[in-house]
Protein backbone atom coordinates (compact mmCIF):
# COMPACT_ATOMS: atom_id res chain seq x y z
CA UNK A 1 0.00 0.00 0.00
CA UNK A 2 1.24 3.45 -0.29
CA UNK A 3 0.83 6.54 2.36
CA UNK A 4 -2.40 7.36 1.00
CA UNK A 5 -3.54 3.66 1.12
CA UNK A 6 -4.21 2.85 -2.20
CA UNK A 7 -2.78 -0.34 -3.56
CA UNK A 8 0.55 0.29 -5.34
CA UNK A 9 1.00 -0.73 -9.21
CA UNK A 10 3.34 -4.26 -9.43
CA UNK A 11 4.47 -3.98 -12.41
CA UNK A 12 7.35 -6.50 -12.11
CA UNK A 13 7.24 -10.36 -12.35
CA UNK A 14 8.09 -10.72 -8.01
CA UNK A 15 9.70 -14.55 -9.17
CA UNK A 16 11.68 -12.21 -11.59
CA UNK A 17 12.46 -9.49 -9.42
CA UNK A 18 13.42 -11.89 -6.81
CA UNK A 19 15.90 -14.25 -8.83
CA UNK A 20 18.72 -11.71 -8.01
CA UNK A 21 21.09 -13.08 -5.09
CA UNK A 22 22.72 -10.12 -4.81
CA UNK A 23 26.19 -11.66 -5.74
CA UNK A 24 27.10 -9.03 -7.57
CA UNK A 25 29.01 -12.06 -10.24
CA UNK A 26 27.26 -9.52 -13.01
CA UNK A 27 29.32 -5.96 -11.90
CA UNK A 28 32.46 -6.64 -13.79
CA UNK A 29 30.39 -6.87 -17.04
CA UNK A 30 27.95 -3.51 -16.78
CA UNK A 31 29.80 -1.10 -18.63
CA UNK A 32 27.50 1.53 -16.67
CA UNK A 33 28.95 0.17 -13.82
CA UNK A 34 32.90 0.31 -15.23
CA UNK A 35 32.42 3.89 -15.77
CA UNK A 36 31.64 5.35 -12.86
CA UNK A 37 31.83 2.64 -10.34
CA UNK A 38 28.54 3.59 -8.91
CA UNK A 39 26.61 0.58 -7.05
CA UNK A 40 23.21 2.20 -8.43
CA UNK A 41 24.71 2.53 -12.08
CA UNK A 42 25.05 -1.79 -11.86
CA UNK A 43 22.49 -4.12 -12.53
CA UNK A 44 22.56 -5.49 -8.98
CA UNK A 45 22.30 -2.15 -8.12
CA UNK A 46 19.23 -1.09 -10.49
CA UNK A 47 16.94 -4.21 -9.42
CA UNK A 48 17.47 -3.08 -5.82
CA UNK A 49 15.55 0.28 -6.81
CA UNK A 50 13.35 -1.04 -9.13
CA UNK A 51 11.69 -3.53 -6.16
CA UNK A 52 12.39 -0.27 -4.08
CA UNK A 53 10.18 1.30 -6.28
CA UNK A 54 7.55 -1.20 -6.41
CA UNK A 55 7.34 -2.30 -3.06
CA UNK A 56 6.58 1.80 -2.19
CA UNK A 57 10.11 1.77 -0.32
CA UNK A 58 11.32 4.83 -2.54
CA UNK A 59 9.96 7.19 -4.72
CA UNK A 60 10.11 7.56 -8.66
CA UNK A 61 11.87 10.44 -7.90
CA UNK A 62 14.78 12.08 -10.71
CA UNK A 63 17.71 10.48 -9.08
CA UNK A 64 16.13 6.94 -9.02
CA UNK A 65 14.71 7.92 -12.94
CA UNK A 66 18.64 8.64 -13.80
CA UNK A 67 20.18 5.54 -12.29
CA UNK A 68 17.77 3.65 -14.64
CA UNK A 69 17.79 6.04 -18.03
CA UNK A 70 21.76 5.31 -17.86
CA UNK A 71 20.98 1.44 -18.08
CA UNK A 72 22.22 0.30 -21.40
CA UNK A 73 19.69 -2.39 -22.15
CA UNK A 74 22.87 -4.36 -23.17
CA UNK A 75 22.05 -7.36 -21.18
CA UNK A 76 25.53 -7.84 -20.48
CA UNK A 77 24.09 -8.72 -17.02
CA UNK A 78 22.06 -11.12 -18.38
CA UNK A 79 24.69 -13.07 -19.45
CA UNK A 80 27.08 -12.96 -16.81
CA UNK A 81 24.21 -14.33 -14.03
CA UNK A 82 24.53 -17.35 -12.37
CA UNK A 83 20.70 -17.22 -10.90
CA UNK A 84 19.50 -16.77 -14.42
CA UNK A 85 17.68 -13.10 -14.01
CA UNK A 86 16.06 -12.08 -17.30
CA UNK A 87 17.05 -8.20 -16.56
CA UNK A 88 16.11 -7.40 -19.76
CA UNK A 89 12.30 -8.16 -18.57
CA UNK A 90 12.72 -6.67 -15.86
CA UNK A 91 13.86 -3.07 -17.35
CA UNK A 92 11.58 -3.10 -19.80
CA UNK A 93 8.60 -3.36 -17.34
CA UNK A 94 10.01 -0.53 -15.21
CA UNK A 95 10.65 1.67 -17.92
CA UNK A 96 7.24 0.96 -19.10
CA UNK A 97 5.92 1.58 -14.95
CA UNK A 98 8.24 5.25 -15.40
CA UNK A 99 7.14 6.43 -18.59
CA UNK A 100 3.71 6.19 -17.49
CA UNK A 101 4.20 8.18 -14.28
CA UNK A 102 7.13 10.23 -14.33
CA UNK A 103 7.43 14.09 -15.88
CA UNK A 104 10.26 14.85 -18.20
CA UNK A 105 11.45 17.36 -20.27
CA UNK A 106 10.23 19.14 -23.09
CA UNK A 107 13.26 17.88 -25.25
CA UNK A 108 13.13 14.45 -23.12
CA UNK A 109 9.87 14.10 -24.26
CA UNK A 110 10.50 15.57 -27.74
CA UNK A 111 13.24 12.52 -28.71
CA UNK A 112 11.47 9.77 -26.70
CA UNK A 113 7.75 10.40 -27.87
CA UNK A 114 8.30 11.92 -31.56
CA UNK A 115 11.85 11.31 -33.15
CA UNK A 116 12.11 7.27 -31.83
CA UNK A 117 8.47 6.71 -31.18
CA UNK A 118 6.91 8.26 -34.01
CA UNK A 119 9.62 9.17 -37.02
CA UNK A 120 12.45 6.45 -36.62
CA UNK A 121 9.86 3.04 -36.53
CA UNK A 122 8.18 4.85 -40.32
CA UNK A 123 10.78 4.77 -43.29
CA UNK A 124 8.84 7.54 -45.25
CA UNK A 125 9.18 9.34 -41.98
CA UNK A 126 12.60 8.96 -40.98
CA UNK A 127 13.89 9.58 -44.83
CA UNK A 128 11.97 13.40 -44.21
CA UNK A 129 13.39 13.86 -41.23
CA UNK A 130 16.67 12.77 -42.63
CA UNK A 131 16.84 15.26 -45.47
CA UNK A 132 17.73 18.53 -43.49
CA UNK A 133 20.37 16.68 -41.53
CA UNK A 134 21.99 15.76 -44.94
CA UNK A 135 22.21 18.45 -46.30
CA UNK A 136 23.42 20.09 -43.41
CA UNK A 137 26.31 17.62 -42.78
CA UNK A 138 27.21 17.90 -47.11
CA UNK A 139 28.00 21.69 -46.27
CA UNK A 140 29.63 20.28 -42.90
CA UNK A 141 27.36 23.67 -41.16
CA UNK A 142 27.24 21.16 -38.07
CA UNK A 143 29.70 23.09 -35.71
CA UNK A 144 27.14 26.41 -36.16
CA UNK A 145 24.53 24.10 -34.24
CA UNK A 146 24.96 22.84 -30.50
CA UNK A 147 26.69 19.56 -29.66
CA UNK A 148 23.86 17.37 -29.63
CA UNK A 149 22.89 18.10 -32.70
CA UNK A 150 26.90 18.05 -33.75
CA UNK A 151 27.03 14.89 -32.66
CA UNK A 152 23.94 13.50 -33.93
CA UNK A 153 25.06 14.23 -37.53
CA UNK A 154 28.27 12.82 -36.79
CA UNK A 155 25.92 9.84 -36.70
CA UNK A 156 24.82 9.98 -40.62
CA UNK A 157 26.74 7.63 -42.38
CA UNK A 158 28.47 9.40 -45.63
CA UNK A 159 26.32 7.29 -48.20
CA UNK A 160 22.63 6.00 -47.57
CA UNK A 161 21.13 3.44 -49.63
CA UNK A 162 17.57 2.24 -49.73
CA UNK A 163 16.98 -0.96 -50.31
CA UNK A 164 14.80 -2.32 -52.83
CA UNK A 165 13.88 -5.82 -52.11
CA UNK A 166 11.97 -7.98 -53.83
CA UNK A 167 8.94 -9.76 -52.33
CA UNK A 168 10.56 -13.12 -53.57
CA UNK A 169 14.25 -13.62 -54.50
CA UNK A 170 14.49 -16.88 -55.75
CA UNK A 171 17.26 -19.28 -54.51
CA UNK A 172 20.43 -19.33 -56.69
CA UNK A 173 21.96 -22.67 -55.60
CA UNK A 174 20.09 -25.95 -55.18
CA UNK A 175 16.84 -25.07 -53.96
CA UNK A 176 16.82 -26.04 -50.31
CA UNK A 177 14.20 -23.88 -48.70
CA UNK A 178 12.19 -20.79 -48.00
CA UNK A 179 12.91 -17.78 -45.78
CA UNK A 180 11.25 -14.96 -44.67
CA UNK A 181 13.30 -11.46 -44.77
CA UNK A 182 12.79 -8.80 -41.80
CA UNK A 183 14.08 -5.47 -43.35
CA UNK A 184 14.24 -3.29 -40.58
CA UNK A 185 13.18 0.14 -40.28
CA UNK A 186 17.12 1.91 -39.62
CA UNK A 187 18.64 -1.31 -41.58
CA UNK A 188 16.11 -0.11 -45.11
CA UNK A 189 16.42 3.54 -45.13
CA UNK A 190 20.22 4.13 -44.08
CA UNK A 191 21.51 -0.13 -45.41
CA UNK A 192 19.64 -0.27 -48.12
CA UNK A 193 22.19 -1.95 -50.03
CA UNK A 194 23.31 -4.39 -46.68
CA UNK A 195 19.74 -5.85 -46.77
CA UNK A 196 20.06 -6.57 -50.58
CA UNK A 197 23.66 -8.07 -49.78
CA UNK A 198 21.80 -10.20 -47.16
CA UNK A 199 19.23 -11.00 -49.33
CA UNK A 200 22.17 -12.28 -51.86
CA UNK A 201 23.46 -14.15 -49.18
CA UNK A 202 20.07 -16.36 -48.39
CA UNK A 203 20.31 -16.82 -52.27
CA UNK A 204 23.46 -18.34 -52.71
CA UNK A 205 23.02 -20.60 -49.67
CA UNK A 206 19.88 -22.28 -51.28
CA UNK A 207 16.83 -20.09 -50.29
CA UNK A 208 13.95 -18.19 -51.74
CA UNK A 209 13.84 -14.97 -49.87
CA UNK A 210 10.25 -13.62 -49.06
CA UNK A 211 10.27 -9.87 -47.59
CA UNK A 212 6.16 -9.19 -47.27
CA UNK A 213 5.35 -5.67 -47.95
CA UNK A 214 3.38 -5.01 -45.06
CA UNK A 215 5.97 -5.88 -42.46
CA UNK A 216 6.58 -3.08 -39.71
CA UNK A 217 8.68 -2.49 -37.47
CA UNK A 218 9.97 -4.86 -34.81
CA UNK A 219 9.11 -2.57 -31.94
CA UNK A 220 12.35 -2.69 -30.35
CA UNK A 221 12.55 0.76 -29.64
CA UNK A 222 9.21 1.04 -28.39
CA UNK A 223 9.92 -1.97 -26.03
CA UNK A 224 13.31 -0.46 -24.75
CA UNK A 225 11.98 2.99 -24.55
CA UNK A 226 8.99 2.36 -22.22
CA UNK A 227 6.32 1.89 -24.54
CA UNK A 228 5.35 -1.97 -24.01
CA UNK A 229 1.43 -0.93 -25.81
CA UNK A 230 3.02 0.05 -28.80
CA UNK A 231 5.40 -2.77 -28.79
CA UNK A 232 2.82 -5.02 -29.04
CA UNK A 233 1.26 -3.58 -31.45
CA UNK A 234 3.75 -3.74 -33.55
CA UNK A 235 4.53 -7.47 -32.82
CA UNK A 236 0.73 -8.07 -34.17
CA UNK A 237 1.83 -6.14 -37.31
CA UNK A 238 4.56 -8.51 -38.08
CA UNK A 239 2.56 -11.47 -36.84
CA UNK A 240 -0.16 -10.80 -39.52
CA UNK A 241 2.39 -10.08 -42.11
CA UNK A 242 4.51 -12.97 -41.93
CA UNK A 243 1.81 -15.89 -41.64
CA UNK A 244 0.59 -15.77 -45.09
CA UNK A 245 2.64 -18.81 -45.93
CA UNK A 246 4.90 -21.57 -44.32
CA UNK A 247 8.36 -20.50 -43.81
CA UNK A 248 11.38 -22.59 -42.59
CA UNK A 249 12.81 -19.63 -40.75
CA UNK A 250 12.16 -15.80 -40.17
CA UNK A 251 15.70 -14.18 -40.93
CA UNK A 252 16.84 -10.69 -39.49
CA UNK A 253 20.32 -8.83 -39.73
CA UNK A 254 20.35 -6.48 -37.18
CA UNK A 255 20.98 -7.63 -34.00
CA UNK A 256 18.54 -5.54 -32.02
CA UNK A 257 15.91 -6.21 -33.59
CA UNK A 258 16.30 -9.84 -33.79
CA UNK A 259 16.38 -10.05 -30.08
CA UNK A 260 13.18 -8.34 -29.73
CA UNK A 261 11.35 -10.73 -32.89
CA UNK A 262 12.73 -13.78 -30.66
CA UNK A 263 10.78 -12.69 -27.33
CA UNK A 264 7.52 -12.14 -29.14
CA UNK A 265 5.97 -14.74 -26.87
CA UNK A 266 7.10 -12.15 -24.04
CA UNK A 267 5.55 -9.53 -25.33
CA UNK A 268 2.43 -11.63 -26.00
CA UNK A 269 2.32 -14.50 -23.74
CA UNK A 270 -0.17 -17.24 -24.56
CA UNK A 271 0.14 -16.15 -27.95
CA UNK A 272 0.48 -19.42 -30.22
CA UNK A 273 1.50 -17.71 -33.02
CA UNK A 274 3.76 -15.14 -31.37
CA UNK A 275 5.75 -18.36 -29.96
CA UNK A 276 5.62 -20.06 -33.28
CA UNK A 277 6.91 -16.87 -35.10
CA UNK A 278 9.89 -16.32 -32.46
CA UNK A 279 10.54 -20.26 -32.36
CA UNK A 280 11.19 -19.34 -36.26
CA UNK A 281 13.67 -16.31 -35.83
CA UNK A 282 17.07 -16.90 -36.74
CA UNK A 283 19.77 -14.27 -36.75
CA UNK A 284 21.60 -14.07 -40.27
CA UNK A 285 25.06 -15.32 -39.20
CA UNK A 286 23.79 -18.14 -37.17
CA UNK A 287 21.46 -19.00 -40.18
CA UNK A 288 24.17 -19.17 -42.77
CA UNK A 289 26.54 -20.75 -40.13
CA UNK A 290 23.80 -23.94 -39.54
CA UNK A 291 23.21 -23.81 -43.46
CA UNK A 292 27.37 -24.66 -44.05
CA UNK A 293 27.92 -21.37 -46.03
CA UNK A 294 30.96 -20.96 -44.44
CA UNK A 295 32.51 -24.39 -45.61
CA UNK A 296 31.35 -23.70 -49.51
CA UNK A 297 30.68 -19.82 -50.16
CA UNK A 298 34.68 -18.53 -50.29
CA UNK A 299 36.37 -19.33 -53.32
CA UNK A 300 37.83 -15.42 -53.32
CA UNK A 301 41.64 -15.66 -51.99
CA UNK A 302 41.13 -13.71 -48.39
CA UNK A 303 41.82 -9.66 -48.67
CA UNK A 304 45.36 -9.10 -47.14
CA UNK A 305 43.97 -6.68 -44.69
CA UNK A 306 43.38 -7.19 -40.89
CA UNK A 307 40.26 -7.89 -39.32
CA UNK A 308 38.27 -7.57 -36.05
CA UNK A 309 34.82 -8.08 -34.62
CA UNK A 310 32.64 -6.12 -32.11
CA UNK A 311 29.85 -7.94 -30.79
CA UNK A 312 27.03 -6.16 -30.98
CA UNK A 313 24.91 -6.64 -27.19
CA UNK A 314 21.77 -8.05 -28.64
CA UNK A 315 23.24 -10.50 -30.35
CA UNK A 316 25.97 -11.47 -28.05
CA UNK A 317 24.19 -10.85 -24.56
CA UNK A 318 20.40 -11.52 -25.60
CA UNK A 319 20.77 -13.97 -27.83
CA UNK A 320 23.97 -15.35 -27.13
CA UNK A 321 25.33 -16.32 -30.50
CA UNK A 322 29.16 -15.00 -30.50
CA UNK A 323 30.51 -17.96 -32.66
CA UNK A 324 28.61 -17.64 -35.53
CA UNK A 325 29.82 -14.57 -36.85
CA UNK A 326 33.17 -15.03 -35.90
CA UNK A 327 33.00 -18.59 -38.26
CA UNK A 328 32.34 -16.24 -40.84
CA UNK A 329 34.47 -13.47 -40.69
CA UNK A 330 37.35 -16.16 -40.12
CA UNK A 331 36.25 -18.15 -43.01
CA UNK A 332 37.38 -14.74 -45.32
CA UNK A 333 39.78 -13.46 -43.58
CA UNK A 334 41.78 -16.62 -42.01
CA UNK A 335 45.03 -15.72 -40.41
CA UNK A 336 44.26 -11.79 -40.75
CA UNK A 337 41.39 -12.07 -37.91
CA UNK A 338 42.23 -10.34 -34.63
CA UNK A 339 40.14 -10.75 -31.22
CA UNK A 340 38.79 -6.89 -30.21
CA UNK A 341 39.41 -6.54 -26.66
CA UNK A 342 36.07 -6.05 -24.62
CA UNK A 343 34.38 -6.68 -27.92
CA UNK A 344 30.88 -7.59 -26.01
CA UNK A 345 31.52 -4.18 -23.97
CA UNK A 346 28.47 -1.99 -25.37
CA UNK A 347 29.52 0.70 -27.82
CA UNK A 348 27.32 3.53 -26.74
CA UNK A 349 24.92 2.89 -29.11
CA UNK A 350 22.12 1.01 -27.65
CA UNK A 351 19.48 1.41 -29.87
CA UNK A 352 18.73 5.10 -29.47
CA UNK A 353 20.79 5.81 -25.89
CA UNK A 354 23.23 7.49 -27.87
CA UNK A 355 20.83 10.20 -28.64
CA UNK A 356 18.77 10.04 -25.10
CA UNK A 357 22.39 10.16 -22.72
CA UNK A 358 24.86 11.13 -25.39
CA UNK A 359 27.72 11.87 -22.60
CA UNK A 360 27.66 8.20 -21.15
CA UNK A 361 27.55 7.17 -24.73
CA UNK A 362 30.43 9.14 -25.85
CA UNK A 363 32.22 7.86 -22.52
CA UNK A 364 31.81 3.48 -24.21
CA UNK A 365 32.27 5.10 -27.67
CA UNK A 366 36.12 6.46 -26.40
CA UNK A 367 36.69 3.18 -24.97
CA UNK A 368 35.61 1.36 -27.82
CA UNK A 369 38.07 3.27 -30.42
CA UNK A 370 40.44 2.72 -27.92
CA UNK A 371 40.37 -0.79 -28.15
CA UNK A 372 39.91 -1.11 -31.89
CA UNK A 373 43.27 0.64 -32.52
CA UNK A 374 44.91 -1.39 -30.27
CA UNK A 375 44.43 -4.43 -32.42
CA UNK A 376 46.08 -2.45 -36.04
CA UNK A 377 43.16 -4.05 -38.00
CA UNK A 378 41.77 -1.75 -40.48
CA UNK A 379 38.64 -3.14 -40.94
CA UNK A 380 35.60 -3.63 -37.95
CA UNK A 381 32.74 -5.95 -38.40
CA UNK A 382 29.40 -5.83 -36.88
CA UNK A 383 25.65 -7.18 -36.81
CA UNK A 384 23.89 -4.42 -35.70
CA UNK A 385 23.40 -0.59 -37.84
CA UNK A 386 23.26 1.58 -34.45
CA UNK A 387 27.09 0.09 -33.90
CA UNK A 388 28.21 0.60 -37.29
CA UNK A 389 26.96 4.56 -37.34
CA UNK A 390 28.47 5.26 -33.10
CA UNK A 391 31.92 3.26 -34.19
CA UNK A 392 32.14 4.99 -37.61
CA UNK A 393 31.35 8.63 -35.91
CA UNK A 394 34.43 7.54 -33.47
CA UNK A 395 36.62 6.71 -35.52
CA UNK A 396 36.05 10.03 -37.78
CA UNK A 397 36.65 11.47 -34.67
CA UNK A 398 39.99 9.90 -33.80
CA UNK A 399 41.31 10.66 -37.07
CA UNK A 400 41.03 6.41 -38.14
CA UNK A 401 39.53 7.12 -41.26
CA UNK A 402 41.43 4.28 -42.56
CA UNK A 403 39.32 1.97 -40.32
CA UNK A 404 36.52 0.55 -42.70
CA UNK A 405 33.02 -0.36 -40.72
CA UNK A 406 31.51 -3.18 -42.17
CA UNK A 407 28.06 -5.25 -41.87
CA UNK A 408 29.02 -8.97 -41.78
CA UNK A 409 26.65 -9.32 -44.83
CA UNK A 410 28.39 -7.01 -46.92
CA UNK A 411 31.96 -8.29 -45.58
CA UNK A 412 30.64 -11.49 -46.91
CA UNK A 413 29.63 -10.23 -50.31
CA UNK A 414 32.75 -8.41 -50.89
CA UNK A 415 34.31 -11.75 -50.59
CA UNK A 416 32.07 -14.22 -52.74
CA UNK A 417 33.84 -15.05 -56.01
S1 LIG B 1 21.73 -3.94 -19.18
FE1 LIG B 1 23.90 -3.37 -19.46
S2 LIG B 1 24.06 -1.30 -18.59
FE2 LIG B 1 22.11 -2.16 -17.86
S3 LIG B 1 22.59 -3.06 -15.87
FE3 LIG B 1 22.81 -4.72 -17.39
S4 LIG B 1 24.98 -4.70 -17.97
FE4 LIG B 1 24.55 -2.73 -16.92
S1 LIG C 1 21.71 -9.98 -11.35
FE1 LIG C 1 22.53 -12.05 -11.17
S2 LIG C 1 24.77 -11.79 -11.13
FE2 LIG C 1 23.87 -9.78 -10.70
S3 LIG C 1 23.77 -9.65 -8.47
FE3 LIG C 1 21.78 -10.44 -9.14
S4 LIG C 1 22.02 -12.68 -9.08
FE4 LIG C 1 24.10 -11.83 -8.98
Amino acid sequence: MSSNGTPLPRFLDEAKSLACIHCGLCLGSCPTYLETGNENDSPRGRIYLMRAVQEGRLPLGDATVRHIDLCLGCRACEAACPSGVHYGELLEATRDHIEHRHHRSVFQNFLRRILIERVFPHPSRMKLALWPARLLKRAEAGHLFPKFIQDSLALLPAEMSEGNLPEVSPALAKRRGRVGFVRGCVMNVMFGSTNENSIRLLNRAGYDVVTPRDQGCCGALHAHGGNLAAAREAARVNLAAFGHEPLDAIVINAAGCGSTLKEYNHLLPGDPKAAEFSAKVKDLSEFLVSAGFHNTAFTARPPAIKVTFHDACHLAHAQRITHAPRILVKAVAGANFVELPESDVCCGSAGSYNLTEPAMAERLQTRKIANILKTGANCIVSTNPGCLLQMRAGLDRAGATHIETLHLADYLVRALA
